[in-house]
């Protein structure tokens, strides 16, 4: 994706800006004729509307993106509607999908950031890094952004996938969960695929990363090999797990994550 974040906002909004509107973890778009669009700056003014919390967001393909918070939807346009950005993957580009979600990140941390979490005085946009800082005694908060692995294993020529309550939608994946603060990633692998379904792993390596905005998370993706052990799902964040060949791969994610990236990998061939 060819974006570069910046909190530095452009002297002047350009017509052509897009901007990221959100309303409660939605993100409101554009209708026009079935096509949808994320909003410009110049539909922005014909409507007259008013956003609250904005951030700047950076450029994408040159062009600016604007991250804001509509309050009130009372008087929106019939033309805009909201949506739960994963929701729009049929919609719109995957890149304007993960910038809607780039949008709903800025705006959570900007709206749950107003006061200062140490002595409740008001915060304020720091003027020279994408930050906050207190008016009061000065403590400055970043935006929250929290690491999780992503981890493909492999036993021979079969993928280990499985099946999650926490899926949006009945489908089998490889295991994922957020690293713990003192932990190496290649230890949260280890934990994560031995809590989830009892097996150790051995040749951990590096795959990949993707930022997942969803609210907050970059996914470090990885690769692993089956060491030994029996699969038992942990029967909480785990309900099923198989060992599947590349054949037997049953319904998967959907194109934008990187779990399907390593799903691919392994389709394709992919070995240590
Ligand atoms: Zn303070």
């Amino acid at each position: 994706m060819n974006f570069i974040p910046d909190f530095r906002r452009p002297q002047e909004i350009y017509p052509d800006s897009y901007w990221f509107m959100i309303h409660e973890q939605k993100i409101i778009v554009l209708s026009d004729s079935g096509t949808i669009t994320i909003p410009r700056h110049i539909n922005l003014e014909e409507f007259n509307i008013k956003s609250d919390h904005v951030q700047y967001m950076g450029a994408y393909n040159d062009v600016s993106c604007y991250a804001a918070e509509i309050e009130s939807t009372e008087n929106l346009p019939v033309c805009l509607s909201m949506h739960p950005p994963l929701t729009l993957l049929n919609n719109l580009d995957t890149d304007m999908v993960r910038l809607s979600g780039l949008a709903g990140q800025f705006i959570t941390w900007s709206r749950n950031h107003r006061f200062c979490g140490k002595c409740g005085g008001l915060t304020e946009d720091k003027n020279d890094e994408r930050a906050k800082i207190c008016t009061s005694c000065g403590q400055v908060y970043y935006p929250r952004l929290s690491p999780a692995i992503i981890v493909a294993v492999t036993k021979g020529d079969r993928l280990l996938l499985a099946c999650s309550p926490r899926f949006r939608s009945q489908f089998y994946s490889v295991l994922a969960g957020f690293v713990e603060p003192g932990e190496t990633l290649e230890e949260c692998v280890k934990r994560e695929v031995k809590e989830e379904v009892g097996i150790e792993v051995k040749n951990i390596k590096y795959f990949g990363s993707q930022p997942w905005p969803f609210p907050d998370s970059l996914m470090i993706g990885f690769t692993a090999e089956y060491e030994s052990g029996e699969i038992q799902p942990d029967k909480k964040e785990i309900t099923d797990a198989c060992w599947f060949k590349k054949d037997e791969i049953p319904g998967i994610p959907s194109s934008i994550s990187i779990a399907r990236r390593l799903i691919d990998w392994f389709i394709e061939g992919g070995n240590h």
